[in-house]
Order: C-alpha cells, then structure tokens, then sequence
C-alpha cells in the first residue's frame, strides 16, 4: 500500500478503488496517466502505462529514495518492487523473482532494465572489480540479447520475441555474483537486418550481402527501405562492443555474422521444376552459403533437393523434393539455424555469467532474484499457435500467481497471528488441464496428430479436438454451432481463458508443432569445417537409420520449457509489474481507452484487485497507522496515554466504528474494505 498521496493524482493503489469496476480501474489509470503518474500499485503488484516519454522519475535521487524503505513508504514505483525483492533476498536470504509482464510495446523490457540499474546501483558499495565485472556483463548481455532476439515490426521498433529470464545471482553480501539466462523464443526468422545494415562495407562485402533489406526476401516485409541510419550503426558498434566484453573471441563473431548472412542468401532462393528434376533458382546464393558455412556447394545443392530415408527394409534412398517439399525445407533450415545461433549465443553468455568455483561453506548462502520479462495474453483478431502458447503460458503464471499471493497472505496472517480467511476466487487449473493433460488435452491431441502417418490436416485435428473436448467447460467447438454455417468456424476454436474468450484458428497449428528440418540439413551442417557451426549441430553426426526416435514437437517442447519455468518460479518469492500500452501510436498524451480495457482484461487485473481485496484490502503497522491519523480522535491527539500503540490504534477504530471491518495482527492493523480508510482519509484533510 502506497503512501496516501491526495486523490488528486487518482488512487495510487487500485484497491482502493469504490468498486472493483472495469469503469473504475480504467477511470483510475487514465487520471494517473494524464498526471503523469505511470506507476500504481494493486497491493504490492506495480500496474505501469508506457509513459512514451523521458520521465524524470529513475535519477539518483530517486534511487536513495526507495532504497532499502518499506514499499508503502513511497509513491507507486519500479523501484519499490525491485527494492521489496532485494530486499527480502538480503535480510531474509529469500531467493526471490520479479515477473513483467504486458504486450508487445507496452515497456516490460525499459522496466526490466530499470530494475536491473536499481539493483547494480545498490549493490556493491565497495566497487569490489570483481563485481563490478560482473554487473558489466551481466548489463552488457542484456544489449547482446536484445539485439538478437528482438525485430523491428510495426508495432514496436525493438520488440522482444515472447520471453526471457535472467537470474542474479548474490553472495551473502547481496553483492552480485553471477547469473543464468533462460530465452524462450516464438518467432524465429526476421530480425537480421538491423544488426547487418549497421556493419561497415567491408563486412557487408565479404558477406556477400548489400545494405537494403529489401533485397531480401526474409527481411524485406516491415524493413524500411532507408540504408543505414545512425541508429542502426550504434546499435552495430554497441553489440560489437558487448560481444567482446562478454567475451566472444574474434572468430566467434565472425562465424555468428556468416551464420546471419546464410539465413539471409537461403531466403534468397527458389526452387523450379525444369520437366522431372526440381532445380535450385536463385544466383549465386548457393556459392554464397556454402562459402560462408564452410561446406562444399554440391553438399548444399543436395541438400536443398533430396532427403535420405530408410526404407522398411533398411534400406537408405535418396529422394527428390518436390517444389514445394524443397521450399519448405529451406523455410525450416532458415529457421533452424537461426534458433541454434541463438541457442548458441545465450549457452556462451551463460558460460561467462555463471557463478564459478562458489563455496556456500567460504561464501555463505548463494541466493537469486530471476527477472522475467514476458508476454502477457495475447488477443488478435487472428489467433494462431503462437498466441495458443503465450497464452497457455499466461495461463500457468496466473496459477501460479494465485497459488502464491495466496500462501503469501497466508503465512502472512499466520506470522500476524490472525485466523486465515477463505478466498474466493477462480481456480483456472481447468484451463490448464485442458491445454496440457496427458492423453486428454490439446497439446496431446495436437501431437497425435503429427505422429499419426498419412495426411492428417488441421481440420482432421480440430474434429478430433471437438470431439474430445466438446464438452468441456472451456471450449467451444465453433463446428458445432448449428446456426452458423459459414466455412469460417470450421476453423476455429474458442478457449474460455481466465481473462476472456479468445478463438483460434487451427490454421498451421500442425506445421507449427511439428519438427520439419531433414536429417540431411543437419548432416550438412555437422560436416562445416566451422568449428562453431559444427558445435551447434551435433545431431548431424546420427546417420539415417539411427535417427528413429521422432524429435518432440514444438507444443511439448514449449510446455516442458513452461513447466520448467514455472518450477523456478514457485520456490521463489514473487514480485509482480504489469505493463500497459496506452495507443498504438506511441504518443505520451494518448489515452486510447479500448485499448486500455482490453489489455486490463487480458492482464487479468480485475481479478488481481479482487484477489487482493478478497482478505485484507489494507494492512499497516500500528505506528505508522497511528501517525497518519492520531488527528482523528480526541484519546491519541496529539499524543496518546495508553500502554501501547495497538490499543491507541483501537481507540481510533473504535472512535470511527468499524470495530467489524478490521483484524489486529501482532504488529499490523488489518482492514478489509478500503471504505473505512476513506472516512478516516477524508476526516484527516478536513482537520489538516
Ligand atoms: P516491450 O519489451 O514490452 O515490448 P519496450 O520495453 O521495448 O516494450 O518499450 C517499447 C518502447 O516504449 C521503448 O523503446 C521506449 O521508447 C518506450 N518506453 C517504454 N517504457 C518506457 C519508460 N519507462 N520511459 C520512457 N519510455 C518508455
Ligand atoms: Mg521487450
């Protein structure tokens, strides 16, 4: 609970609203924006609206201002949840988490890098090297991933591809010691462009590759047309100089940049079918690539255009791609080899962070605070595999948000000594299981799907679904609407998620979950004489008719990382920061209300406020109560004369009659309607 600034800047903490209304948060959130108050507290969760602008609020002043006070002792702020958790991961040696989440654009990477600058400013107050060291690549890493993992699409000029974790790790001294990246990446192909336009002519020239994205068919939609900007290059030169730091050797690089260029020159080229044979179309891209891989051009050339397989009778035959069998292949290639750089590039900056030669017996308790940036729930008016991931993604942190603001309260009011109330509030385990139980759920079905031979289409797969779960609670079968026979829904399924209804078309959601990539691209590349491109396929080195175990899909792959994820999370103490984006035009004065609406939806916040109002809306240390309103009654004002600041806090509820609306912890005064603190608000600025 924040310190009761007046009203006039709204209410700095939603629960306080009158009434959990969408009318109400919304009204509460724009006053706030428009008084350019970006942060608000739901309890001790921070709700923040992309300012659009520089806002004079992260200095140093403001950072001695939080550091080390009580979350309630400042306005609403990024600072007051970073310093919550560190300080719990410091006084308590409780491994502790930080979880930011919004859409595209709506500012979870800036707010994770304030959190992360609080943190270094605060820590390390002797400017030991070794830990400034630290807190340099553990920053510096930072810019690295951004820049590999982020594209510029329309909606934001430096969006991140759906989530990355970053734990910290600190000593008993709370000094950083190290830390671990965990990236979880959507969308794979499609970011290259600023970074290589950003290079010098030489570079480009000894790739092979020209200035204009345009050229080429994997950057070219959404690229703008302009050649190099100033931006780009500083974003060049910046990445260059982080790579180095973090320790990357000079052929490291080098390979990455060859590997960036590859996927470029494969989008590059087509395939045709002169009479029988299928040829590869597209100049002198497979020179290009077999000279930047290190690899023979026929190898490339056959590996474009056949795969080996093994007959039944163990038998190994090559077999010619069809025109289309061969584009796809080289889609799933391009996408492949970017997802192994990537992998590659984290696994090398993890090497560097990880905490090395640690001894808990010498150095005392290792405790973390993980930092996650990650999409929240994602509605468009086309909804694919991707949203169904975050989404189900969304659905796993809500449970787990509930799960833990529950135990939290919990063992709060059992530290407090007050009897434990029941919370009502929706469990959505039943989503969840709908998404991910064994043999039942969609992922299972979805799999199946793949697995079973022959040409299974995504429509078979949606009547399959339908026919499992047509009768669950959560899912809606448009098929089954008898009314609308529009080819449209039969298509489409509808997910009633804890946020809302969000319907999906099952459009490519089997080509999605499966792995495309032909052997004979991994035997390729195992057989670079890179050693660095070598090093990210060591799967390439099974021959044909040892790789029989089928690879698992993206759908489980994706819910093992999540489930994983959310391992990590739950043993920590979470802190919370949801991320707004007020328009879509990236102005500071624009309030875009059905914008707004939408996003507190799908972020679920109403349903946080009421978890939060569910017990006790408001809780404050006796001392702390009574100064703010000893005013408000003849028996405390100005100084009162009872034994102890409990009973002078009774007096005041008692004064003002809401005996039956408030607990007394052993140290904290718990209050369940915000609506007594209102009387007691109003009556201490009439007095004041
Ligand atoms: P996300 O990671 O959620 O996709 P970003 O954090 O990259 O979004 O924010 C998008 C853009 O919005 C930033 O590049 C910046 O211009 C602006 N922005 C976000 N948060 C802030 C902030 N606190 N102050 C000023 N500008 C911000
Ligand atoms: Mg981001």
């Amino acid at each position: 609970m924040a310190e009761l600034e007046g009203f006039e800047f709204g209410k700095s903490d939603f629960v306080l609203l009158d009434e959990v209304t969408m009318e109400q948060f919304l009204e509460n959130l724009k006053l706030r924006f428009e008084k350019g108050r970006i942060y608000t507290f739901i309890g001790e969760v921070v709700v923040s609206v992309n300012p659009y602008r520089q806002m004079d609020v992260y200095g140093k002043d403001a950072i001695d201002a939080y550091r080390g006070r009580e979350l309630y002792e400042n306005p609403p702020h990024l600072y007051a949840v970073a310093d919550a958790a560190y300080k719990a991961m410091k006084r308590r040696a409780k491994d502790t988490c930080i979880v930011i989440s919004g859409e595209s654009g709506a500012g979870k990477t800036e707010a994770s890098k304030y959190i992360m600058q609080y943190i270094a400013a605060i820590t390390n107050p002797s400017q030991r090297a070794e830990v400034e060291s630290v807190k340099n690549v553990l920053l510096k890493s930072n810019c690295v991933l951004e820049a590999f993992g982020n594209a510029k699409t329309n909606r934001n000029d430096n969006s991140s591809r759906f989530g990355k974790y970053m734990d910290i790790n600190f000593n008993f001294n709370g000094d950083p010691t190290g830390g671990h990246i965990n990236n979880y990446l959507l969308e794979k192909v499609g970011i290259i462009a600023q970074l290589l336009r950003g290079g010098s002519d030489e570079l480009l020239k000894s790739l092979h590759l020209s200035k204009d994205p345009t050229d080429y068919t994997y950057t070219s939609p959404g690229a703008s047309v302009s050649t190099s900007s100033s931006d780009d290059r500083s974003c060049h030169r910046a990445v260059m100089g982080a790579l180095k730091v973090i320790g990357f050797s000079e052929e490291e690089v080098s390979s990455v940049y060859k590997i960036l260029s590859t996927i470029l020159h494969l989008g590059n080229l087509h395939f045709e079918t002169d009479g029988e044979s299928v040829q590869v179309v597209g100049g002198d891209s497979v020179r290009h690539i077999s000279e930047l891989t290190d690899t023979e051009p026929e190898s490339v050339n056959k590996a474009l255009l056949y795969r080996t397989v093994a007959t039944g009778g163990g038998e190994v035959i090559e077999k010619g791609h069809s025109e289309q069998e061969a584009s796809y292949g080289r889609d799933a290639f391009a996408k492949a080899l970017y997802e192994r750089l990537f992998a590659w590039i984290v696994g090398r900056i993890n090497s560097v962070i990880e905490v090395k030669n640690y001894n808990p017996a010498l150095h005392g308790k290792n405790t973390v605070i993980g930092v996650l940036d990650i999409y929240g729930f994602e509605i468009f008016d086309n909804n694919s595999f991707e949203q169904f991931c975050i989404n189900y993604c969304n659905e796993k942190l809500q449970q787990l948000f509930i799960e833990l603001i529950l135990r939290q309260e919990q063992e709060e009011y059992h530290r407090e000594g007050i009897t434990w109330q029941h919370i009502d509030y929706f469990n959505n385990q039943i989503i969840v299981d709908l998404v991910e139980q064994p043999h039942k759920g969609i992922i299972s079905i979805l799999d199946e799907a793949c697995l079973t031979a022959g040409k299974v289409t995504d429509t078979v797969c949606l009547d399959s679904m339908n026919h499992k779960l047509g009768q669950h609670p959560h899912y809606t079968s448009r098929k089954l609407n008898p009314t609308d026979k529009s080819m449209e829904f039969h298509r489409h399924f509808r997910i009633r998620h804890y946020a809302g209804d969000v319907t999906y078309s099952v459009e490519g959601f089997l080509d999605k979950n499966k792995d495309p990539l032909f052997q004979d691209f991994k035997r390729l590349m195992y057989n670079s004489s890179d050693p660095v491109l070598k090093e990210m396929w060591p799967d390439g080195q099974l021959s044909i008719t040892e790789v029989t175990k089928r690879p698992l899909t993206a759908a489980t792959l994706f819910k093992n990382s999540i489930i994983a994820l959310v391992d990590k999370l739950a043993c920590k103490e979470p802190y919370y920061v949801r991320c707004i984006k007020p328009n879509e035009v990236k102005s500071p004065m624009l309030f875009d209300d059905a914008r707004c609406r939408h996003q507190v939806a799908y972020l679920g916040l109403l349903e946080n406020v009421r978890v939060r109002r569910a017990g006790f809306a408001y809780r404050q240390p006796y001392e702390r109560f009574l100064q703010r309103y000893k005013m408000t009654c003849e028996y405390t004002w100005p100084n009162h004369l009872m034994s102890s600041d409990r009973e002078a806090v009774e007096a005041i509820v008692v004064q003002h009659g809401f005996e039956g609306d408030v607990a007394y912890g052993h140290t904290k005064l718990f209050v369940r309607t915000p609506r007594s603190l209102f009387t007691l608000e109003q009556e201490r600025a009439a007095l004041i």
